[in-house]
């Protein structure tokens, strides 16, 4: 069976390139970036060359640029870091949203319940926006730390970060963006954004797991996480993932090659699914997140309980078993027959929430892909009879 792939936000295949470039860093040139002798010098220069690039992209400066394990660490990093420089002295408030990533939500739960720190989550507007102005409202002299995605990974939905971050009084507080969705589906940079902190994900755009970036703007108040080793300029200690951060550079040169291609098929394969979803569905489906700034290579999307027959887990299994990959919720909750609490923050009723599909798309995506998943979904989805 030919299988569909339409679980990019969740992660993507490793392009081709990448792996070939990776390979020799894992077989021959092993050293350690940290060592003296000829095998350390050789890695440690791409290592320094990677940064260069990334520091290139991000329009910043190279000592701005740390490597990190993946997105979940840089928002680790990125949430406990400035709330550990400031414990202790009268500024521990972090203002977030309602409907971020686990990595973030679960980072800020933790620290409210180990040190009191107050967090306070601005919901979202029923189209998934963050308000910008309700962010700003929610400012204290105690606050230290504005903490957000740029692009929601269930529901695509872009935030207006650079009015949040323009209007903030930055030398009183930090403003971190997760930018792991954002970056590589729609523009970024950290001058025209104007963010303190930023992140990125090698497995988000074509590249390896378990290697990611962390942009921290010079002069950021911040304390290192991971203690150990001085690498990464005495702010993440550990043994470099050299071969990881080749497939990120060979990943990126792509990306910045490829992008505008990328983003005019993404824009394609969304505009032909909403023409086929109207086509076959002009009523009892909702397109969650359906916001004025969308990424056009996510699309979520609810059966209306009124309209349909049919619950979340039998769907994607059913998908799943008619060889289409599709997601529910963040893939780190899918799984757990839980609506996704992001979708019931939008304010949908449970059992609707319950029957949602994420169709993320990716480079290999074709229009026949999406014929093919609307031919197994109306085999699927049944609408209810009246009477
Ligand atoms: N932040 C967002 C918005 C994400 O979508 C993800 C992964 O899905 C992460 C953070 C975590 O990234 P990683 O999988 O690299 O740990």
């Amino acid at each position: 069976m030919e299988r569909i792939y339409f679980d990019n936000a969740a992660t993507t295949p490793v392009a081709p390139e990448v792996v070939e470039a990776m390979l020799p860093y894992i077989q021959y040139q092993f050293g350690n970036a940290s060592s003296v002798h000829h095998f350390g010098k050789g890695v440690k220069v791409i290592l320094e060359d990677t940064r260069d690039l990334v520091a290139d992209f991000l329009k910043c400066k190279p000592k701005e640029v740390f490597f990190t394990s993946g997105g979940t660490e840089s928002d680790n990093f990125a949430i406990k870091g400035p709330t550990f420089h400031f414990l202790n002295s009268g500024k521990n408030h972090i203002i977030t949203t309602s409907i971020e990533h686990s990595a973030l939500n679960e980072s800020v739960k933790y620290l409210n319940e180990r040190f009191g720190t107050e967090i306070t989550y601005i919901k979202p507007e029923r189209d998934g926006s963050i308000d910008p102005q309700k962010i700003l409202a929610a400012v204290t002299p105690k606050t230290h730390l504005i903490s957000m995605m740029h692009a929601n990974n269930e529901l695509g939905v872009v935030n207006d970060i650079k009015t949040i971050a323009d209007n903030t009084d930055r030398n009183e507080i930090i403003f971190h963006a997760d930018t792991v969705q954002s970056i590589g589906k729609t523009a970024f940079n950290t001058k025209d954004f104007n963010v303190n902190i930023a992140c990125m994900s090698g497995h988000k755009i074509y590249g390896p797991k378990g290697i990611g970036v962390m942009y921290i703007k010079d002069g950021t108040p911040i304390d290192k996480l991971i203690h150990g080793g001085k690498q990464e300029r005495n702010m993440r200690g550990g043994t470099e993932n050299i071969a990881g951060v080749v497939g990120l550079k060979r990943a990126l040169e792509i990306l910045i090659d490829r992008m505008d291609e990328d983003l005019r098929h993404y824009k394609q394969l969304k505009g032909y699914f909403k023409a086929k979803l109207q086509e076959y569905y002009p009523e009892g489906i909702i397109i969650n997140g359906d916001s004025a700034h969308t990424l056009d290579n996510i699309i979520n999307i609810s059966f209306d309980q009124n309209y349909f027959d049919v619950d979340s887990e039998t769907l994607l299994i059913n998908l799943d078993l008619k060889g289409t990959a599709c997601s529910s919720g963040s893939a780190c909750t899918s799984g757990s027959p839980q609506p996704s609490r992001i979708l019931m923050e939008l304010g949908l009723d449970y059992q609707t929430a319950l029957c949602s599909v994420r169709v993320s798309f990716g480079r290999d995506n074709t229009t026949e892909e999406v014929d093919k998943f609307f031919d197994i979904v109306r085999g699927i989805a049944k609408k209810r009879s009246i009477n």
